[in-house]
């Protein structure tokens, strides 16, 4: 599959008009994906085009409306490597991660499908005189906004639940990931959606702003970091009835209890922070380990553990544990990152640095900053704070010591302190001696607090894709 390098409007890929951005691996420094961003004239043609054809894919029965989608899932599965390849280069994470990415996007559809069916069809009762029937339908036209980390799974889980319920879409992907986005949108084509149905605005946040401002545009669903979200927010505070779904970051606790198996417990804390290079919304971000000896042993075996990871490049045999950033710009951000706890106080554990001059790659970093003044930030890669807790009370109350609320985890611990754990920690998101990254594909996957106001997946999706309509009916007066 060749990307077309352009923007998808009413059914015609066309050029975009604005100022020509690249987006290069960046760890090959290979030139991945070339072309102009959209304009303000080109986002409205899109967002118009979306209104001009919705009406008749609302009206499309939803049997059609599935086959369709069923369509889209069969070519995925034909270009799951061209997919996997974009992804892999985009965003620095090892080939086989960026199949397991793939594998999601396309299992996501056959879910959202199920979703659809089950959640928002109609469901009608007898009142004797007349029948009461409750219906759903689409808001009209969904922004969907994605975030670069998984650029094809994620904005899916948006897009597939919106187009299933009647509505017609404008992507907006990460400008990180343009040639993800590029091959998606050609896969709907290659699967027969009708001109307009969806459409491809790509750029950075111009781009975003442009379409988000749009008067034409009736919810906007959006992944990405808490500081564009909130901007979103507070944008749209004045803009009555539309839906506004913000899937957001995260400063993740993992709380260690005890230590009853010190090599499960260490395996655990590597897969929760430093999974895909801490570059998932519910890694952790600080560990919270009681203070003595058994603690202690922990964060030395962990050191060792951290020492061995291998870190490489995405298509490297062996493959890497994990990959690189997404852009060189982010790999400076961590190490300044790193920098600054350093200069506050904290005690570098395991430090970070570029593995090759000229790349993303990172190893990982350990803090201790105990005691240090940290700002509550999700550090978005492979950077672990760790804090010490003098007993239980303390380490929940440190755990729930951030605005954030997506994921949380606890260590060892017995039954009793798991059912406590669950009453006083505050995210959406809760594992036990498991990794804080993981989630069920059909269960909500959402947050509270600055971590976002919807609690997604694609099955809930299909709940705020569509409204509800309740009415009364007879056939005699
Ligand atoms: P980001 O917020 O930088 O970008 C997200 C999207 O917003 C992109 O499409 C970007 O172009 C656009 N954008 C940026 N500035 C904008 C502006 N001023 N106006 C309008 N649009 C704008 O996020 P990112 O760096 O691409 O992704 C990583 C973030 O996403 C992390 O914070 C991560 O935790 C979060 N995330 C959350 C979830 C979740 O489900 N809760 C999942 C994945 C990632």
């Amino acid at each position: 599959m060749k990307a077309t390098q352009q923007l998808l409007i009413g059914g015609h890929w066309q050029n975009g008009e604005a100022a020509t951005f690249v987006k290069h691996d960046s760890v090959s420094g290979e030139s991945l994906w070339s072309g102009g961003a959209a304009s303000e004239a080109q986002v409205g043609a899109a967002v118009e085009a979306a209104r001009s054809a919705m009406p008749d894919w609302a009206r499309t029965p939803l049997e059609e409306r599935k086959a369709l989608v069923e369509r889209f899932r069969e070519v995925l599965e034909t270009h799951r490597e061209d997919l996997a390849m974009a992804i892999a280069h985009e965003t620095g994470k090892p080939l086989w991660e960026a199949r397991t990415e793939v594998g999601a996007m396309i299992g996501k559809v056959a879910i959202s499908i199920r979703a659809q069916q089950e959640r928002a069809g109609e469901r009608e009762r007898d009142l004797g005189d007349a029948r009461a029937v409750l219906r759903h339908r689409p808001h009209g036209v969904m922004a969907v906004f994605g975030p670069y980390n998984f650029p094809g799974h994620l904005p899916n889980g948006h897009i597939v639940p919106a187009l299933l319920a009647g509505n017609s879409v404008v992507f907006k992907p990460s400008e990180q990931t343009p040639l993800t986005a590029d091959l998606t949108l050609q896969c709907w084509r290659e699967a027969g959606l009708p001109d307009g149905v969806i459409n491809l605005v790509q750029g950075a946040a111009p781009v975003g702003q442009a379409l988000s401002q749009h008067p034409g545009i009736d919810g906007l669903l959006f992944t990405g970091s808490a500081k564009v979200g909130g901007l979103l927010q507070r944008q749209f505070a004045d803009q009555l009835g539309k839906i506004l779904a913000l899937e957001l970051g995260g400063n993740n606790p993992l709380v260690v209890k005890d230590v009853p198996d010190q090599d499960a417990a260490v395996l655990t804390i590597l897969q929760s922070a430093f999974a895909s290079g801490g570059q998932r919304c519910t890694c952790a971000r600080r560990l919270i380990v009681p203070r003595g000896n058994a603690g202690d042993m922990l964060l030395e075996a962990l050191a060792v553990a951290i020492g061995k990871l291998r870190v490489a490049s995405q298509f490297a045999e062996p493959s890497g544990f994990y990959g690189g950033l997404a852009t060189l710009e982010a790999a400076d951000g961590l190490l300044e990152a790193q920098a600054d706890l350093e200069a506050r106080g904290g005690r570098v554990l395991s430090r970070m640095a570029r593995l090759e001059e000229g790349t993303s790659l990172l190893s990982p970093a350990l803090i201790d900053v105990t005691g240090v003044e940290v700002p509550d930030e999700e550090h978005f890669g492979p950077l672990l704070k760790v804090y010490r807790s003098a007993d239980w009370d303390e380490a929940i109350a440190m755990a729930n010591d951030t605005r954030y609320g997506l994921s949380a985890g606890l260590i060892g611990g017995e039954q009793a302190d798991w059912d406590d754990f669950l009453l006083r920690i505050r995210a959406g998101i809760v594992n036990w001696n498991r990794q804080t990254t993981g989630a069920s594909g059909d269960a909500p996957f959402g947050g509270v607090g600055d971590s976002g106001n919807h609690r997604p997946s694609a099955y809930y999706a299909a709940d705020y894709c569509a409204y509800p309509v309740a009415s009364m009916e007879s056939q005699d007066l």
